[in-house]
């Protein structure tokens, strides 16, 4: 944690939580919210939740994000949702290129990119995953994948919009699975993506982006993990479904 950048703590519901089970969950976080004062919090629930959690969270300072969106701004997309759709409800923020989407759905570098752009142009701030596989971590990839997936999904954009733009690494063998990068795994890899950024931008851009880590945090090795020097909080999966948990995570943040 660098004090120079205001941690983010996120919490991706997936696909859980009917629009009443969000309500439950959201009402008991708002609650706890008052103690995790100086974390940015947000909340990204299934569209079908977008509103009803958009209107739970009115007058607070939790944000709002979606899990995905698409690039285009409307048109023959059956099943889609459009970056405009999400700011309709309040959304300022937008998870784009989650392994999930990646590995399930087929989702890009290039798509990534594309939704990044769209995003950045509807005031949404991406939250852009990267983040490599158990075999490609064990065949020494891991800093040629990163490598690939920041320069490929941010290809093109302006130094100037990268402050709005919200890093978020999440190793893929880690997610879901209750095995966490050590610290030090995270704070190498963490490093070397803001090493990217500066590539790209320059150094004091590149301080101002938050990198977020991912990838079974739970309450036990939060604090750890948001010590790292260029950690700035994380993206969180299964225990942000649970109020006591999630809020245990924004606390060791603070
Ligand atoms: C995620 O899906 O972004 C994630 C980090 O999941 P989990 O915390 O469950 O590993």
């Amino acid at each position: 944690m660098n004090p120079n950048r205001k941690p983010i703590v996120a919490g991706n519901w997936k696909m859980n939580n009917t629009v009443a089970e969000a309500l439950t969950l959201v009402t008991e976080i708002k609650r706890q919210a008052a103690e995790g004062k100086g974390v940015e919090i947000v909340l990204c629930p299934p569209f079908t939740a977008l509103q009803a959690v958009s209107n739970a969270i009115s007058g607070t300072a939790i944000g709002l994000g979606a899990q995905n969106m698409h690039w285009e701004k409307s048109g023959a997309f059956t099943g889609e949702v459009s970056a405009t759709m999400l700011r309709e409800l309040y959304c300022h923020y937008v998870i784009i290129g989650h392994s999930e989407r990646r590995t399930l759905f087929g989702e890009t570098d290039e798509a990534v990119n594309r939704k990044i752009k769209t995003a950045l142009a509807s005031n949404l701030h991406p939250i852009v995953c990267v983040g490599e596989t158990l075999q490609q971590r064990q065949a020494n990839q891991t800093e040629a994948i990163i490598r690939a997936q920041v320069l490929n999904g941010l290809k093109d954009i302006a130094a100037d919009q990268f402050a709005n733009i919200i890093m978020a690494y999440e190793p893929v063998w880690a997610i879901g699975t209750g095995m966490t990068a050590t610290p030090g795994q995270a704070q190498d890899v963490h490093r070397f993506i803001r090493g990217l950024l500066q590539e790209l931008a320059d150094e004091k851009i590149a301080q101002t982006v938050r990198i977020q880590y991912g990838g079974s945090i739970k309450p036990a090795n939060a604090k750890e993990l948001f010590h790292q020097s260029d950690i700035d909080g994380g993206l969180i999966g299964g225990a942000a479904l649970d109020a006591v948990a999630f809020m245990a995570i924004v606390n060791a943040a603070l």
